[in-house]
């Protein structure tokens, strides 16, 4: 084999460079890293299309703090990220997540703002007038209030946290290669090395899977082993209005429509609605039907100033879709030695990378987790059916 790394990271998008990141950057860890990223430009990757939205209003504790810690890591990207005085801004708004309640969910979201509260994510629980008084551009017909998390909730930018990411760990060492792993070698329960396109095969000491919507599952079945993640896609709307919507929070809908402000000088409105879209590998249509019979009624519906607006433009991207239970599966494949797993993040990728990239280094340097307790979401539970489901969460 002409190189070999101690750790070989398939795919470089969003976890698998904060792997990378956390790897290259631990003194504890003095081994070689590569990444293996078949396209640098991200066309079809699901990080750089990312709505960009990071949020704690979840009622699984862990996936609270995985929302706390990422939003740490996005407020002070400009120093964690800093390269040669170089210091990314990835233009973190915290407006908030503001999640619409209707009467037939109140109950739910009241059990997990206990439980958000109690993790230590600050959520308020706006009745309809209160939810009136503070957002006066909402109509408040037919939800009873909302929930909106005040601190540590809105938006970045996906694009940028991925190329600060990717370069600061490139700047501690780890080595990032713009080819395609198309098979992986496997010598009894160890991965001992990658097929890259170009013929070469590559020595491993570990690998981790990072592959994302449409190639996770086919690097498992690479090792010889299967996992539950599916490409679905996600329709994206940016439409301009004539109201100055630059205070508004992200927005969700009781029907799974969401929105946020977008550029536009303060007029520019990014939304979309969350059916899951069964599709091919490469469909990357817009659903345009979407719009016209979801997302305009129900934001015009909720916001009656959108009465006039512009759709500018859309386009579509899959997300990682983990078909037993939509959360991430994170850990070491049971019976094999060095095959790692980090996937199926159902449209939380972004937000969840930097802990989970943190994670995986932790698992991959000392063998367990050092800080966030996430071995609830290995690949176990989901090879013996046990679901851990999010509630009233849309
Ligand atoms: C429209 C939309 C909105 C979203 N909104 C949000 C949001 O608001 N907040 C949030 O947190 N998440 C959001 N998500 C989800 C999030 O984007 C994903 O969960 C996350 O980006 C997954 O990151 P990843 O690194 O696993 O995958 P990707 O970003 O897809 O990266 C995988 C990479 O692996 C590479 N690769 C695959 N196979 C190989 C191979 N064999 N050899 C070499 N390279 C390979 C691919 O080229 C790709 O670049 C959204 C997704 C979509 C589509």
């Amino acid at each position: 084999m002409a190189e070999n790394y101690d750790v070989v990271i398939v795919g470089g998008g969003i976890m698998g460079s904060c792997t990378a990141y956390n790897l290259a950057g631990n003194p504890d860890f003095d081994g070689t890293i590569l990444v293996i990223e078949r396209d640098p430009t991200y066309e079809f990757a699901s990080t750089t299309h990312a709505t960009g939205g990071v949020r704690q209003q979840f009622s699984t504790p862990e996936n609270i703090w995985i929302g706390l810690y990422g939003a740490e890591v996005i407020r002070n990207a400009d120093e964690l990220l800093e390269v040669d005085g170089d210091r990314p801004d990835v233009g973190f708004r915290e407006n908030g997540y503001l999640l619409l309640a209707p009467e037939q969910g109140l109950a739910d979201m009241k059990s997990n703002h206990a439980i958000q509260t109690e993790h230590g994510a600050t959520v308020s629980h706006l009745d309809a007038a209160a939810l009136k008084a503070r957002f006066p551009f909402i109509s408040t017909e037919g939800i009873v209030g909302g929930f909106i998390g005040e601190k540590n909730e809105g938006w970045y930018d996906p694009y940028g946290l991925l190329q600060a990411f990717k370069r600061k760990a490139r700047s501690q060492g780890a080595v990032f290669r713009d080819e395609e792993a198309v098979d992986l070698v496997r010598e009894g329960n160890r991965i001992t090395g990658l097929v890259l396109a170009s013929g070469e095969t590559v020595g491993a000491g570990r690998v981790v899977n990072c592959g994302g919507a449409r190639d996770a599952a086919k690097i498992a079945e690479m090792a010889g082993v299967s996992l539950p993640v599916e490409p679905r896609k996600r329709t994206a709307f940016v439409i301009r209005t004539k109201v100055d919507v630059s205070s508004w929070p992200l927005t969700i809908h009781p029907n799974g429509v969401w929105g946020r402000p977008e550029g536009g000088g303060g007029f520019g409105y990014l939304s979309g609605c969350t059916p899951e879209v069964d599709v091919a590998d490469w469909d990357f249509e817009p659903d345009h039907s979407f719009f016209e019979d979801m997302v305009w009624p129900t934001l015009y519906h909720r916001f009656p100033e959108f009465e006039e607006l512009r759709l500018e433009s859309s386009y579509a991207c899959h997300y990682d879709y983990n078909t037993l239970d939509q959360n991430a599966i994170l850990g070491l494949y049971p019976g094999l030695d060095n095959f790692f797993i980090s996937t199926g993040y159902s449209g939380h990728g972004v937000m969840q990378g930097p802990a989970c990239g943190r994670a995986m280094m932790e698992l991959i340097v000392h063998g367990e987790y050092r800080t966030l307790d996430l071995s609830r979401f290995n690949v176990e539970r989901i090879l013996e059916n046990r679901p851990i489901f999010e509630v009233g969460v849309y």
